[in-house]
């Protein structure tokens, strides 16, 4: 007979988004004349740049004439794309090889593929609350996780522990769903931390381009030792709107080493390398060529353009928790703002008080871990025109 991973018995239910859709749709079939503006949305809704669209529209023509069709490509992605990505780290005084770079369909898979590189016996430290596919797919596999608890008290960026004994460790800055980024010296902390346990840091910089504070790291590399010990995904689903063109890219640095039972060396980026071209056929050219066009001049401008926009809601948002004295993480270098229920009340609770009274969705932080649970998340990826709408309700809902 045969025999399932049972593991999965030990998945939770992804609840949360289903859960919210569920009592969203109760609430406009009962309410049809009310307006709900949704300031929930984990995804992008402007558009793709015109670089990136000429772009694609470009691949389109390459692959109708036989002279410049392609077919299977590089399973870590085409150099002209690994080189735009060498390039964008340049920028920031950070030296990759070309080898160190692999493009991948999106930050989601990667995150989760990496797992496949270590042993069930290695214990797990992920952050509560954070991005749930850290914890889902580490239980998929059987795998001991232990939290970092982030919470008001460390500001959302909990420090390495050194009585804690963590293997494998997950960093998400700009954090899902605080917002909160950590700062060179704290992410010097973790690297250290690693580099004395002989762990590894799984570095999930999705959210990278929203930091506009100069003296905040966008990659971990920026810190000195996490080429040694530290894997970093990206992605362009929220930097460039490539959440349903999918697109992005993971660095494994050669000098990363364990050594295995028998005393061999076994490098990160080799393993990955051969992973990837068993189990991983590329990215579609003209997506990688689109991807490319993100990396240019014109390309990166058009990006920041469009990050401009939730910038604005961000701070539409802020500025109006500030006003009536509500306290809250992110917004400024992150989509992401994290505040604190009014009155501590329970996550779901205000969920419930903020649709039936002033019509908007956001997210309980209860989803994101248990340390979420008197925490709310608002996103800045709806308009101008209904963030601000929104923002008069809230005020008018706590009458401030
Ligand atoms: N990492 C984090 C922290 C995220 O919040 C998300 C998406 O919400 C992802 C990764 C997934 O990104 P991608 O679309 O590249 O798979």
């Amino acid at each position: 007979m045969v025999k399932f991973n049972e593991n999965y018995l030990n998945v939770k239910d992804s609840y949360l988004f289903s859960e919210i859709a569920k009592r969203v749709a109760a609430f406009e079939e009962a309410n049809p004349d009310k307006k709900v503006i949704r300031l929930g949305i984990g995804d992008v809704t402007n558009p793709l740049s015109k670089a990136v669209i000429n772009a694609l529209e470009e691949g389109v023509k390459e692959m109708s004439k036989a002279e410049t069709f392609k077919g299977y490509g590089p399973e870590q992605g085409y150099a002209f794309l690994r080189q735009a990505i060498k390039g964008y780290y340049q920028k920031r005084n950070v030296e990759l090889d070309i080898d160190e770079v692999f493009i991948s369909d999106g930050a989601k898979s990667d995150t989760g593929n990496i797992t496949d590189m270590f042993s069930k016996d290695n214990t797990v430290l992920v952050p509560d609350p954070v991005y749930p596919v850290y914890v889902d797919t580490n239980t998929m596999n059987g795998r001991d996780i232990i939290f970092a608890d982030a919470t008001d008290e460390n500001g959302f960026l909990p420090l390495p522990d050194p009585k804690v004994d963590a293997d494998i460790i997950y960093i998400c800055s700009p954090n899902n769903p605080t917002g909160a980024v950590y700062n060179k010296a704290q992410l010097k902390q973790w690297v250290d931390y690693a580099l004395e346990k002989g762990a590894i840091i799984l570095f999930d910089a999705a959210y990278e381009r929203f930091i506009t504070d100069e003296t905040l790291p966008r990659s971990i590399y920026e810190i000195e030792g996490a080429k040694d010990c530290a894997v970093e995904f990206c992605s362009l689903s929220k930097t460039a709107g490539f959440t349903g063109t999918r697109c992005g890219y993971t660095i494994v640095p050669k000098n990363i080493k364990v050594t295995s039972s028998k005393g061999q060396d076994m490098y990160l980026n080799k393993m990955w390398l051969r992973r990837q071209s068993t189990k991983f056929n590329g990215v579609p050219y003209i997506v990688q060529k689109a991807a490319a066009a993100v990396f240019t001049e014109e390309g990166l401008k058009q990006a920041d353009e469009t990050l401009a926009l939730y910038r604005k809601n961000a701070k539409i948002i802020a500025s109006t928790l500030d006003e009536i004295g509500i306290k809250y993480y992110g917004g400024i270098n992150s989509p992401y703002i994290w505040l604190k229920c009014p009155d501590n009340t329970d996550s779901w609770e205000f969920f419930d008080r903020l649709l039936n009274e002033a019509q908007v969705v956001g997210t309980p932080g209860a989803g994101f871990g248990k340390n979420g649970n008197n925490f709310f998340r608002l996103t800045s990826f709806n308009n101008e025109e209904n963030t601000k709408e929104a923002m008069e309700r809230l005020k008018k809902m706590l009458n401030k």
